[in-house]
């Protein structure tokens, strides 16, 4: 029984809701540290002003002792430790709030992490197919830690921004009103000059974006080109998107900046520290000078009031954070609505190792039919070979059988169980295969090679890699098979292809899905693969994708396929004798490859 994708008891535990993912369900693990990172924020801010008040205070009561009046020394001594306090009040909750965050952050990240793998582990294998491990690497890195600068940071600092003018403006308004008003100014011309410069800001934000993009893709196109560029001596279509991308991007920001200049250059001013003091020093000697305050009231205004704006400056960068985390949350909450492929509620295991389609049709896209009632039936010890023009259908065709996707009506089974009902593990375990893109982990030759079967012996590890041809290249690494992939062993395409082959064949799958595209990729050893591949056929079910007909007169089977259907089926021998079909491709492979054949490969 094959249970849907929503009543998944594991997809309902990664969010419960199956399309829609929902926001809170990212900060849940720390839903607590959160509320202890705005507790202590508020109370760090609210120490850092203390010190600065007990300046004014004590001011108020040294200023008279030097025209003769007597100190309170207890009121002196208790205003200094009061700020003494609220100094390292000020500091442990900083550093707390930001100690918190960052572990905060640390859960945050393990626990999603965890998450995009569990949910990588459960989409179906086609997915990874159509992306690129770049999309796997921005989740995994790019948008997590966007989410860090959030938690990490981003609430501190914007509640310390807002927290500190606040509590600043209200003492201020509580001993002295007039130089309270005064400080205000540059918060009010802020306050009105901001929006003029975010106008449209969302709108621009989104085009600056995609002119990135746009620019970054080109710059990619570009680099690649430049072989084809130099080779053709010509400035070709990349140079001229890159080019034509880097006038928009520049265009965009030169318009961008001078739209929004003069309001910039209005909120840099009114905001700098020279100003904001120049300004509070004119309103309090105006008011000294008309008799409203005595010089000392003047104090509280201009210390407290040129700690006002700084704060401010910062919830600038902390907004570019908070859209980024944002867009981050958006992307991995797109991730986690993926459909996952659905699992079987109970798993049955396969009967043998028979392969058969019955009626099977699939499309990409629901819409455009790719296969078409397609039956089959590979029985095991024999090979059956898949030919046909590009995009008749092949690849996708074998891909059904390890569940790269599921059929759309029909079924595929292995020894009579459906694969839709057969456990993931189970089906990996019985069908090995080996497409195109070609997968090496940064490991040792002999670990990439054991990678299905950890516990497989140096032995048999060499007696795989023998069988695929890659033994003796393989010794001639400057580490045997303890080089490592990226580092010490750089292979050819062709190399790589068949270090994955000995994986697949050490996996001792019991059906084995190839490209012959991979398996045949170095013509030197072509035929002696073709000999393990017969071998390996004695007592597996081997499907392979043929190119070069000329590998397969032997096959037990041939499929022809044309257009997603079985236009023909037989031995080479019946097939060339039926005169259709695959009889043209046979004399026009003939015609096209005779020449290029190996030595001793029978025509
Ligand atoms: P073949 O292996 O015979 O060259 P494929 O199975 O690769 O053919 O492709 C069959 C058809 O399916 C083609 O039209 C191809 O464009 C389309 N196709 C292949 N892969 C995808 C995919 N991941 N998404 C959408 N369409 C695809």
């Amino acid at each position: 029984m094959v249970v849907d994708a929503a009543t998944d008891p594991a997809q309902a535990e990664n969010g419960r809701l199956p399309n829609r993912v929902r926001e809170e369900g990212f900060f849940a693990p720390v839903r607590g540290s959160l509320a202890a990172i705005i507790v202590l924020s508020v109370l760090g801010a609210a120490s850092s002003v203390v010190p600065l008040i007990a300046i004014v205070e004590l001011a108020r009561e040294l200023v008279p002792a030097l025209s003769g009046q007597p100190i309170h020394a207890g009121r002196v001594w208790a205003i200094v430790i009061v700020a003494v306090i609220a100094l390292f009040v000020s500091f442990g909750t900083a550093f707390g709030a930001g100690a918190v965050g960052h572990f905060a952050d640390a859960g945050l990240q393990l626990a999603l992490r965890r998450r995009i793998i569990r949910h990588l582990q459960r989409l179906p294998l086609g997915w990874f197919d159509q992306r690129s491990s770049g999309t796997v690497r921005k989740l995994v890195e790019n948008d997590v830690v966007a989410l860090h600068q959030l938690v990490a940071h981003a609430i501190q600092d914007v509640l310390t921004a807002i927290a500190v003018p606040v509590l600043s403006l209200a003492y201020l308004f509580s001993v002295q009103w007039q130089l309270a008003v005064a400080a205000l100014v540059p918060l009010a011309i802020t306050a009105a000059t901001y929006p003029l410069m975010m106008r449209g800001g969302a709108e621009k934000y989104r085009q600056y974006d995609e002119a990135t993009a746009a620019l970054s893709g080109a710059t990619i196109e570009f680099v690649h080109g430049i072989a084809v560029v130099k080779r053709f001596g010509q400035v070709g279509r990349s140079h001229r998107r890159y080019q034509e991308e880097t006038r928009r991007y520049v265009g965009f920001v030169d318009r961008w900046t001078r739209d929004t200049s003069t309001a910039f250059t209005i909120i840099e001013l009114v905001t700098s520290p020279v100003v904001v003091l120049a300004w509070l020093l004119a309103a309090g000697a105006w008011l000294v000078n008309a008799g409203a305050v005595t010089p000392i009231d003047v104090l509280p205004g201009i210390l407290l009031g040129l700690g006002l704006t700084g704060p401010l400056m910062k919830l600038g960068s902390s907004a570019q954070f908070l859209r980024n985390a944002t867009k981050a949350q958006q992307s991995l909450a797109e991730f986690f609505a993926l459909p996952t492929m659905p699992q079987p509620a109970s798993p049955r295991h396969p009967a043998g190792h028979q392969v058969a389609l019955d009626t099977v049709s699939f499309s990409y896209d629901g819409q455009h039919r790719v296969l078409r009632e397609i039956a089959a039936a590979c029985a095991p010890g024999t090979l059956t070979a898949l030919v046909g023009p590009s995009g008749s259908g092949k690849s996708t065709l074998a891909k059904l059988i390890p569940r790269f996707y599921d059929v759309e009506t029909g079924t595929v089974t292995i020894g009579g169980t459906d694969v839709r009902s057969i456990d993931p593990a189970e089906l990996y375990h019985a069908v090995g295969f080996v497409f195109q893109d070609v997968q090496l982990l940064r490991a040792s030759l002999a670990d990439n090679i054991r990678l299905a079967r950890p516990q497989a012996t140096d032995t048999e590890v060499e007696t795989a890699a023998r069988a695929a041809q890659i033994h003796d290249r393989i010794l001639r690494l400057p580490r045997g098979y303890d080089s490592v992939v990226g580092e010490d062993a750089n292979l050819s395409g062709g190399e790589a292809q068949r270090v994955t082959i000995a994986r697949a064949l050490l996996a001792d799958a019991p059906i084995l899905v190839l490209d012959e595209a991979t398996a045949f990729a170095d013509p030197d050893s072509e035929s002696a693969i073709q000999t393990a591949l017969s071998t390996l056929a004695a007592d597996r079910t081997v499907l392979v994708i043929a190119h070069r007909l000329h590998t397969i007169t032997h096959a037990d089977q041939i499929l022809v396929l044309a257009d997603g259907r079985i236009a023909e089926r037989g031995t080479h021998a019946d097939l060339v004798t039926a005169g259709g079909l695959f009889a043209r491709m046979w004399t026009d492979y003939q015609a096209n490859h005779a020449r290029s054949l190996p030595e001793g490969v029978q025509r």
